[in-house]
């Protein structure tokens, strides 16, 4: 299975566990305020002939949400050159100047190379490759499969994530780095080994070691480390290795996730530098109390039904995050040398106005969209 979490994995490439967890997470990462709608059909009073009032609606053209920015941040195979800046929110934003990851390091080795994903702020990439050296010399880790981070400009992904877009977020394989240096075909074969049992609820201790542990608690431990998160069951192993701990302050950057069985998903906090938004902080609970308790009741296998289920009425698409509803610079940065795109013109609205809208009073333009008007 190949590690890509939810705060981050929503679609195909095998990753079905992680569908959850990534429209889950995007309820919780996006901000918590009015989405941003264009303004829809408003009632309006007119008179008629008869001065007895009516209800009609005034119809506001839509404007045209043009192609999906995944499509268009997915096509820059390059950095946009400029100062390194992380712009937006983790879940709707993107990345000016950011600096890859490389291949294969002191004690690291990029996976999935064909994505093209290993490119982040250059705070995130300096934490990796920190971390991956001491994780070797005092963990007895052997260093750290690295998988997704960022597009060379952020932005949304064709697959695998909702967050991961503004070069601050990092998925790390839960599977020790072998000794060989992995060949490109390796990269993309090799599949991450799930820490769960059987009970889906406990660690499988035939995999889950220690080092585990202290890789993890290294991590969290990092001051500009914001959160970390794990599959419950993972949670649940870290809180009970923990239990007599003297330092316990860094368990509560560890978070109980969907999925995330097979690798951690490891944020750091926005940089000062950067225009771009926190997330709400952290509660000072360690979280291995009622909120463990919570999560593992929520990933336990459920007993099977007493009569077969009705078949899910199947849902419409969830609509793909436009240029509209990022932040007004990431078009700047989309546009950027090297091999920087141009932006498509919106096609303009097409069909007659309608009717109403003649007789009307002057419509209101609508209000702009996304984070931009927040
Ligand atoms: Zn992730």
């Amino acid at each position: 299975m190949t590690p890509s979490c939810g705060v981050c994995a929503s679609r195909g490439e095998g990753m079905r566990f992680v569908s959850l967890c990534c429209g889950i997470f995007l309820a919780l990462a996006l901000p918590a305020s009015p989405s941003g709608q264009a303004v829809g059909p408003q009632p309006t009073k007119v008179a008629s002939a008869s001065k007895v009032p009516v209800h009609t609606k005034q119809k506001v053209a839509k404007k045209p949400p043009g192609p999906p920015a995944k499509e268009l941040f997915s096509a820059i195979k390059m950095p946009a050159a400029e100062a390194a800046r992380s712009i937006g929110f983790y879940a709707k934003g993107c990345l000016a100047g950011a600096k890859a990851l490389p291949i294969d390091g002191a004690a690291w080795q990029a996976m999935r190379l064909s994505r093209n994903r290993n490119w982040g702020h250059p705070s995130l990439i300096a934490l990796i490759e920190k971390l991956a050296v001491e994780a070797r010399a005092h963990d007895g880790w052997p260093g750290l499969l690295v998988g997704d981070i960022s597009q060379p400009r952020g932005g949304p992904m064709p697959s695998g994530h909702a967050s991961h877009q503004v070069g601050l977020d990092v998925d790390i394989w839960l599977t020790p780095m072998p000794q060989e240096r992995l060949s490109a075909q390796q990269r993309e074969e090799l599949s991450a080994t799930s820490m769960l049992a059987d009970d889906k609820v406990s660690v499988d201790p035939h995999v889950w070691t220690d080092a585990h542990v202290r890789v993890i608690k290294r991590a969290a431990s990092h001051p500009i480390v914001e959160r970390i998160f794990v599959h419950p069951a993972i949670k649940k192993a870290l809180c009970e290795a923990a239990a007599h701990d003297s330092d316990r302050s860094w368990l509560h950057k560890v978070r109980a996730y969907w999925g995330h069985n097979d690798h951690f998903h490891l944020r750091i906090a926005c940089p000062a530098s950067s225009p771009c938004r926190a997330q709400p902080p952290l509660s000072s609970d360690d979280g291995c109390g009622k909120e463990l308790t919570h999560w593992l009741e929520r990933v336990a296998p459920k007993p099977p039904a007493s009569k077969p289920a009705e078949p899910a009425r199947p849902q419409p698409p969830k609509p793909e995050i436009t240029l509209d509803q990022l932040p007004a610079e990431c078009r700047a940065v989309l546009t950027k040398a090297p091999g920087g795109v141009a932006i498509p013109v919106a096609a303009k609205p097409t069909g007659a106005p309608d009717k109403a809208s003649k007789t009307l009073a002057p419509t209101k333009r609508a209000p702009e969209v996304g984070p931009t008007a927040q």
